[in-house]
């Protein structure tokens, strides 16, 4: 990717060094991935959205119903659900922020402190370091064109209790949510952030095994990266993750120009 003066100096005081990225063939390589690469350079898998760690016994009929909500709808539906415990403990639910068309959607897993106070995603430093990073891409979560805006979202709506992880039951209530988000939003590119988003968007393995391949999410394209809360408390990670940034940039760049 061709980086301009203020990008690089964006990322270096982002803590992220820069270097001649590996073409895509050697990231799979290294990954143990030879002879798997899509024509596009590109290996794509498709998961489908449900890997077995969160493979829900789904309530179909209330399934059915999310599925053919429109946003206010939803956001509604959202906000006022009661459909599993974490609602009990929740100040605000999140429902998610941006461009409703936006060609790009950040899925991280479930609101924090901040986030539940607020009712929005991704406030705070955390927040800071995400639209800074989206901003050497070009993106941004303010009003502007689809094609440079993001739709983020959680795949929890309602912050999780501390140190207890959520349930299979929590997942399973809180997925039609975002599986209509994603169907309103038909991105082109989503970034899967955190071993939660991980798991249930690409699939039930360790975070630094689903990373440097381009997953199938309902059928959009999908790379998984490190949560920014991560970050914050692991900087030496943040070079990783802007590899996996500029890979979901290429992909797309190779998606949109096969258009
Ligand atoms: N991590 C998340 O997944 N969401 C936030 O809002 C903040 C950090």
């Amino acid at each position: 990717m061709d980086l301009g003066e203020r990008r690089v100096a964006m990322l270096a005081e982002l803590g992220v060094r820069l270097w001649p990225r590996a073409p895509i063939a050697e990231v799979a390589e290294a990954a143990g991935l030879a002879g798997a690469v899509a024509p596009l350079g590109i290996r794509v898998e498709a998961t489908g959205g449900e890997p077995a760690s969160a493979a829900p016994a789904r309530a179909t009929a209330r399934d059915a119903d999310t599925a053919s909500m429109d946003w206010p709808t939803l956001r509604v539906a959202v906000t006022g659900c009661t459909a599993c415990g974490l609602c009990e403990g929740r100040t605000k639910a999140v429902f998610g922020a941006g461009h409703e068309r936006a060609h790009w959607m950040i899925i991280g897993e479930a609101p924090g402190d901040e986030e539940d106070a607020r009712g929005e995603p991704f406030v705070g430093k955390a927040g800071q370091l995400l639209d800074n990073m989206l901003a050497a891409l070009g993106l941004s979560r303010q009003a502007g064109p689809p094609e440079r805006q993001v739709f983020i979202a959680h795949v929890l709506k309602c912050r999780p209790p501390k140190g207890r992880n959520p349930s299979r039951e929590d997942l399973a209530q809180c997925a039609p949510f975002l599986e209509r988000q994603v169907a309103l939003v038909r991105p082109r590119m989503i970034l899967a952030m955190g071993r939660l988003a991980a798991v249930l968007l690409a699939g039930d393995e360790p975070l630094g095994r689903l990373r440097g391949r381009v997953h199938s999410y309902l059928g959009v394209p999908t790379v998984v990266t490190y949560d920014p809360a991560y970050l914050l408390r692991n900087p030496t990670d943040k070079a990783r993750a802007w590899d996996d940034l500029c890979m979901a940039h290429e992909a797309l760049q190779a998606t949109s120009g096969a258009d």
